[in-house]
């Protein structure tokens, strides 16, 4: 299979197994494997990730769904997991240790937040939050003690970037191990490990299954880091269900032509947007007016499905807005195939007041758009009325 490279051919043959001859890969929906001798049970337990022993350890199905994301990134090896948070806690928890430091973004999903504010702080370990469209940033937060730095890009909801190639070379030149987060990118647009960084994860939950009925994650990277990560997975047990493996193995085979897809409707959607007078901004990195559009081009190959705006009228425009549209399904989540939309803020508004949600980069009014496969024209035609209402 080396001499195929392309991402859609990977995507479905990565996992090719020469011994199987069933077209679809065989879900197996078991937790312990048997063994003939009890030597071959001693070494079944000794060898790291094998695959036939007990499921915490790993499942044939886990396994293809790992071959194929690797395949995607460009990574020598992948562990699914649980979650998107399960992928992340559990390297965070195998890569530091008391009294080390993190420097990671002000803008970055909640849960990675909440793990490096309030959980890595009881385990002795340190974060600086900074903001990632400042490249010099990254290099003013490092410490003697550094031992990682984590970056999300695009970032979300504000879709902001941060500079990759920048931020590894210095991370290299320092000894520090960089972490990216691609669930919003996918490999489709972006593969971090291409432009140096030592490991990549991603929410399969949302673009990679793409279908909304999967709950997992992965992170793919250096063979001898993802079998450290591995071995710290085997005591957190945040392992992913063979039928959630199989289902985003599903998911995967068609990534390419989905992504592809959002890419182009998101693109039109927010041409469409920021040329209409109701909208005060529009965040997206393939238009033009973005602050950092030059740096997406050199560093995306595809902009991606998510998208967020304010209207001149302000959140109860906004309300206004997401109630009067047909299309997009009121819903926190991306990637799937029906469009949804959400209005960040609304999220938090039991816990955070409105000044505290600005402070952290949510303004209020925000609307976030993460588009599915309805046709382009459709949710065109669906906002335009929207507006108008
Ligand atoms: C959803 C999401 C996560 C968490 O993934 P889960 O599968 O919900 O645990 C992490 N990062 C990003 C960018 C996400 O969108």
């Amino acid at each position: 299979m080396d001499h195929f490279t392309s991402l859609e051919t990977l995507l479905l043959h990565a996992d090719a197994d020469e011994a199987e001859s069933a077209i679809a890969p065989p879900l197996y929906q078991t937790v312990p494997f048997s063994a003939a001798t009890a030597e071959e049970f001693a070494e079944m337990n000794a060898v790291a990730r094998h695959e036939r022993y007990y499921r915490r350890y790993g499942n044939p199905t886990q396994a293809r769904l790992e071959k194929i994301v690797a395949a995607a990134e460009g990574a020598e090896a992948a562990l699914a997991t649980a979650s998107g948070m399960g992928a992340i806690s559990t390297s965070l928890l195998s890569l530091l240790s008391g009294g080390d430091h993190v420097v990671a973004q002000r803008s970055m999903y909640g849960g990675t937040l909440s793990f490096l504010q309030d959980m890595a702080p009881r385990f002795g370990v340190e974060t600086t939050l900074i903001d990632q469209t400042d490249t010099e940033a990254f290099e003013r937060a490092v410490r003697p003690n550094t031992r990682l730095i984590m970056i999300e890009t695009p970032s979300n909801p504000l879709l902001r970037l941060t500079d990759v190639a920048a931020v590894t070379g210095l991370a290299r030149d320092r000894g520090i191990l960089t972490f990216a987060d691609n669930t919003v990118a996918t490999p489709v647009n972006q593969r971090p490990l291409d432009l140096g960084v030592d490991l990549v994860m991603h929410s399969v939950t949302k673009t990679l299954s793409g279908h909304s009925d999967v709950l997992a994650g992965i992170v793919a990277g250096r063979a001898d880091l993802v079998e450290r990560i591995w071995r710290t997975h085997t005591v957190i047990g945040s392992v992913v269900s063979p039928h959630d493996a199989w289902l985003a193995l599903r998911g995967l085979r068609t990534l390419g032509m989905r992504a592809e897809r959002q890419n182009r409707t998101a693109l039109a959607l927010a041409g469409f947007l920021s040329e209409h007078p109701a909208v005060a901004r529009v965040n997206y990195p393939g238009l033009e007016a973005h602050p950092q559009h030059e740096l997406a081009k050199r560093q995306m190959r595809g902009y991606g499905g998510l998208l967020s705006f304010e209207l001149r009228g302000g959140h109860a425009a906004a309300e206004r807005l997401i109630a009067a549209l047909e299309l997009p399904v009121l819903s926190p989540s991306l990637g799937g195939v029906r469009s949804l939309v959400v209005r960040p803020a609304a999220m938090w508004a039991q816990e955070l007041t409105e000044e505290q949600l600005a402070e952290a980069g949510v303004p209020f009014g925000l609307i976030r758009f993460a588009v599915g496969l309805e046709h382009e024209a459709d949710l065109i035609a669906d906002l335009e009325k929207g507006l108008a209402a």
